[in-house]
């Protein structure tokens, strides 16, 4: 089989699916190829024991890492991408986080926030992000970490949830982590994908395999093969396919096409992944929690100025507890599993070449990642976990931590770095693979810098910047082609 369409898109996740809907409410046909299917709506994406217990709903693809140790990332394959499964918690980057930081191994973006600003707008208002009232053990944490430590800042917290979502309890307290079943949740698919206009087909089952090359000039991308065979040919392709397949992609298209050899970009490929140093934190408490959202607030330190404290969404913790115990054991439980407020603590990581997705044995992916070339981020993420977790036990809960290890990819960004050099970055201020004629990337892939907050948002409006942009090219040719 084989389309031709105006743009392809390799997956529907949040940048894929922004720049599906930018294109599509422009008129342009697109084809968005997405690996997963669409999640089932049998209510199984809302039931703990399938979600954490079984890991139901994660990819089962097999990774190495640096010492050639068999894991498997926790990827989502599915129409929608992560953002069907994410906390929702939408926030933007600081201006200065668009800046480089050499003491903190951070690279500079291409641009200034300013030229981002009116991407973030869009996309708060497309994925309708509103911020809830602060509950009342939150408030009362946070009150008490402030009479110890002054330097703690609460900071308001936009999330993607619908305003009425408390009058469903059963989705108010499984939003993070578990997909919304009656569109509760602003994701990519529901706010995005199912907007797009018709225009916009979304094939899912669909894993792009391969980039089709112009026989005439490899700079120039022709199509798509899909693993079934079937091609798919378009004026542009936009790489959306995540941090960890995006680059994937890239190398089999060099390789192939030996273009590897005369792109300035092409070592660059796969280098700089960036996951943020990331610990969830229980604090067993005297109380049963009674905050529903849990998530309206985050904390800040003063001397701690690339972290960020987040609560884990609605009763996570709960549910994190529970999933440790034996099935019989579990009604035993109970009472200490709904003592425990989540936190989930991150701190940006820097930047580092050697930190990379690369080729291992027999084409088996590897994720080469050492927190040792990033003393610096590990460091301060060391201290703000120490910090937290003795100024909790002093207000009196009961810190348990666990460190995420390689195989949490929630956060995961780089490795199509974006930059204006091309020897230092993959992909221009405008997404386009330095050297490329037509071959962009709209995910979490060009994050040069990561922030001390989540990704999503500066995903989704890098993506509607980059398919703005392509639009509005399009737009003139006509008039040209009359012209001329
Ligand atoms: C549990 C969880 C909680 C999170 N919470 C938050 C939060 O509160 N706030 C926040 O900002 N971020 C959060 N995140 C992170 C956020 O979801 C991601 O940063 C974001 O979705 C990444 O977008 P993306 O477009 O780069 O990739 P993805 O969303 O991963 O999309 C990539 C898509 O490409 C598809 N794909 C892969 N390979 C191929 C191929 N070969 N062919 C076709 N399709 C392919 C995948 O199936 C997927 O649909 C969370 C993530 C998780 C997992």
């Amino acid at each position: 089989m084989s389309t031709t369409h105006d743009y392809l898109i390799i997956g529907s996740g949040a940048g894929g699916a922004a720049a599906a809907y930018r294109l599509g409410t422009a008129g342009a046909r697109v084809l968005v190829l997405e690996k997963g299917d669409p999640l089932p709506k049998d209510g199984s994406t809302l039931d703990p024991d399938l979600v954490i217990r079984q890991g139901a709903f994660l990819s089962r693809e097999p990774w190495l890492d640096r010492n050639d140790q068999t894991f498997y990332p926790e990827e989502h394959f599915n129409r929608g991408g992560k953002t069907k499964w994410y906390g929702a918690a939408l926030l933007r980057f600081d201006h200065a986080e668009l800046t480089a930081d050499p003491g903190h191994d951070c690279l500079p973006w291409p641009f200034g926030y300013e030229v981002l600003e009116p991407y973030y707008r869009e996309a708060e208002a497309l994925l309708r992000v509103r911020q809830f009232q602060v509950e009342s053990d939150f408030a009362r944490i946070a009150a008490g970490l402030a009479r110890r430590d002054p330097a703690w800042r609460p900071r308001t917290l936009g999330v993607g949830l619908a305003e009425g979502i408390l009058n469903t309890p059963e989705e108010a307290r499984h939003f993070d982590g578990f997909a919304s079943l009656r569109g509760l949740k602003s994701d990519a698919e529901t706010c995005l994908l199912d907007r797009a206009g018709p225009t916009v087909e979304v094939r899912t089952g669909s894993p792009a395999a391969s980039l089709i090359p112009d026989p005439g000039d490899p700079r120039r991308v022709r199509g798509v093969v899909c693993a079934d065979g079937s091609q798919h040919r378009a004026e542009t392709v936009l790489l959306g396919a995540g941090v960890l397949h995006s680059p994937r992609l890239l190398h089999g298209y060099l390789d192939d096409t030996r273009l590897g050899d005369s792109l300035p970009c092409a070592a660059q490929v796969g280098r700089y992944y960036k996951c943020h140093a990331l610990t969830a934190l229980l604090a067993f408490g005297h109380r049963p929690v009674r905050d529903v959202l849990c998530k309206t607030a985050l904390l800040l330190h003063d001397s701690l100025p690339h972290s960020s404290v987040q609560t884990l969404g609605g009763n996570l913790a709960e549910e994190i507890v529970l999933a440790q115990a034996p099935r019989l054991a579990r009604a035993a439980t109970a009472p200490v599993a709904r003592r425990a407020y989540g936190f989930f603590l991150q701190t940006e990581d820097g930047s580092h070449p050697d930190n990379r997705v690369l080729r291992g044995p027999g084409g088996t992916p590897r994720l080469d990642h050492d927190w040792a070339r990033l003393p610096q981020a590990w460091g301060e993420h060391r201290r703000l976990v120490r910090t937290l977790s003795a100024q909790l036990l002093k207000l009196g809960y009961l810190p348990v931590v666990k460190p995420i290890p390689l195989a949490g990819t929630a956060h995961a960004c780089g490795t199509l770095v974006a930059g204006v050099d091309p020897s230092r970055s993959v992909v221009d201020a405008e997404g386009r693979v330095h050297g490329m004629d037509n071959l962009f990337v709209v995910d979490g892939s060009i994050l040069p810098r990561s922030s001390r907050v989540n990704p999503a948002l500066t995903i989704f409006a890098w993506a509607l910047r980059v398919a703005d942009r392509l639009a509005a090219t399009r737009a003139v040719r006509p008039a040209e082609r009359v012209a001329a």
